[in-house]
């Protein structure tokens, strides 16, 4: 019997195995490959009779970044995978039916050393001195106005929406350049040693695939951490009720705009991811609060266009591996964990599980590096989840059994406390390295109606006449920033044409 708790003795990294041939997987591949792919063997198992999830199509910025470590380039990108821009969020009947708002990847303002630009606008909005707080960003206004380009003067934070099953071939693409093996095939067996660690996979076919790390990419199914190494998973279900969804695709029947769109709905909520050549629509929903036949009924009556892709149902349980890297067997993607794609957060997790692990590149797999990496992604994982509870958390929704029960909810005492503080100063503590930084807590909980009670003493220290300047001058150049932008399909169409 395996116990994922028991350390292992040092062993070198020459062979490297990737299980499973998804977005999790084909990340993996270029990365390592790219990086290492000199020093390593890299061999991906995947098989197209299981196939892939077929969803994840929203990502958030830090892709970009992790496209220009591997030198992709985005036109290219964007053109084989029919991306299209994303500049937030709009999240539709969250705070209450009828009330939009937009969390986007751009900073509001700007901030004085000692308190936030929210402090600022705070005043300036109790003076009648400020104007609505999506005029102080330009990304999000630019979401409202539809708009998109690259500027020379200004970097415009972005992410893409994509197409995933293009992605994923894109990615494969990549890595077999950089020396990575696939290999077909069905994995029905896992191998272990005395020492509990995994040595190799057996193929459907016969075929046996050895190594000396494995990287377990099967999704839910979690083949190697969770079915084979016993690794237990901690369930999230009591913050986060969401259990299911279901996915289809349909033809687009207008230009793309440049945010995913979130709408809440009765029982959960449902996206829509526009490309350029269709779009991705999904309902996730609580099983406890809606049957399969409601959600079905809900979800096809409310998109539009023709269906592409007839819709395929996915279950899920949120939580997290107790560890994401035990022994020699480390869990990316959905084997690793799952937090509901409110946020578009789990490609980011991948790549974060991904880059720490590149950084922490053992020549030889010690106790050490397994303990860091796994306390390290753990903090990743729980501001994540803290940051998409809040949505629910700070709703004035009550107009359903789901939403009446998300009022009674208990919260982390992470979030209460980042709330508290929120609601009693105006402020928002920075914690170097996490994901969700001051102007998106600040857009999210402004956005849903937190009303802070006090704002910074160093906004009362400004003139009337100063700040009204000060506002005005941000505001001024917001707007015309965006206006000097064009409609974001328009640029597209010249930039990254559909293949
Ligand atoms: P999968 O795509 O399931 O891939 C598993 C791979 O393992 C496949 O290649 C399969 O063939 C292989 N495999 C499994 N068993 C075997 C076996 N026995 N033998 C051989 N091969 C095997 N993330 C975002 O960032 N943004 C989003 O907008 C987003 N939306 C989502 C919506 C929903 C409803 C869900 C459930 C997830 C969403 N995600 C999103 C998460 C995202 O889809 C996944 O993180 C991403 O697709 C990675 O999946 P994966 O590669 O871990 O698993």
């Amino acid at each position: 019997m395996n116990n994922p708790d028991q350390a292992i003795s040092p062993r070198p990294v020459k062979r490297v195995v990737i299980a499973g041939g998804g977005t999790a997987g084909w990340m993996a591949a270029a990365a390592l490959s790219k990086t290492l792919g000199k020093v390593l063997d890299i061999v991906l198992v995947e098989s197209e009779e299981i196939g892939t999830v077929g969803v994840g199509e929203a990502t958030i910025p830090t892709l970009v970044t992790f496209h220009r470590l591997l030198d992709i380039k985005e036109q290219e990108y964007m053109a084989a995978v029919q991306g299209t821009v994303k500049l937030g969020i709009s999240f539709e009947n969250w705070k209450d039916v009828g009330h939009r708002y937009i969390h986007s990847f751009g900073i509001s303002g700007k901030d004085h050393w000692s308190a936030g630009f929210q402090n600022f606008w705070l005043r300036g909005r109790k003076e009648g001195l400020a104007s609505e707080y999506s005029d102080y960003c330009i990304e999000l206004q630019a979401s409202l106005q539809d708009r998109f380009s690259h500027l020379p003067r200004y970097h415009v934070n972005y992410a893409y929406h994509m197409d995933a099953a293009l992605y994923a071939r894109y990615l494969r693409g990549f890595s077999e350049r950089y020396g990575c093996k696939r290999v077909e095939g069905k994995i029905v067996d896992v191998v272990t040693d005395g020492e509990g660690c995994i040595s190799a996979l057996k193929l459907e076919r016969g075929e046996v695939v050895e190594g000396d790390l494995f990287i377990d990419c099967t999704g839910f199914r979690a083949l190697l951490i969770g079915k084979t190494l016993g690794v237990g998973y901690t369930d999230w279900s009591q913050w986060l009720f969401n259990d299911s969804a279901l996915a289809t695709q349909t033809t687009a029947v207008r230009d793309a705009v440049p945010y995913t769109r979130a709408i809440a709905g009765k029982a959960g909520w449902q996206w829509r991811i526009p490309l350029q050549h269709r779009v991705g629509n999904g309902i996730v929903y609580s099983s406890r609060h809606m049957g399969d036949d409601e959600a079905r009924a809900e979800f096809l009556g409310s998109i539009e266009g023709e269906v592409i892709k007839q819709p395929w149902p996915v279950r899920f349980q949120p939580g997290q591996r107790q560890q994401c890297w035990v022994k020699n067997c480390v869990a990316l993607g959905l084997a690793g964990s799952f937090i509901e794609p409110l946020e578009s957060t789990t490609i980011h997790l991948i790549q974060r599980g991904i880059v720490r692990l590149l950084q922490a590149f053992p020549h030889a797999i010690t106790q050490p590096a397994i303990d860091e990496y796994n306390a390290r992604l753990n903090e990743e994982l729980q501001h994540v989840r803290d940051f998409v509870v809040m949505h629910y958390h700070i709703s004035d929704r009550r107009d359903s059994p789901y939403w009446q029960e998300i009022a009674e909810m208990r919260i982390p005492d992470t979030l209460r406390h980042r709330i508290e503080l929120f609601r009693e100063t105006g402020e928002v503590f920075n914690v170097p390295g996490e994901l969700f930084g001051v102007n998106s807590w600040v857009q999210v909980m402004l956005g849903q109606g937190i009303e802070p009670k006090r704002y910074h003493p160093t906004a009362d220290v400004m003139s009337q006449a100063d700040l009204a300047r000060f506002l005005g001058d941000i505001r001024h150049n917001v707007l015309h920033t965006v206006r000097q932008m064009p409609l974001h399909m328009d640029y597209m169409r010249s930039y990254a044409p559909a293949p």
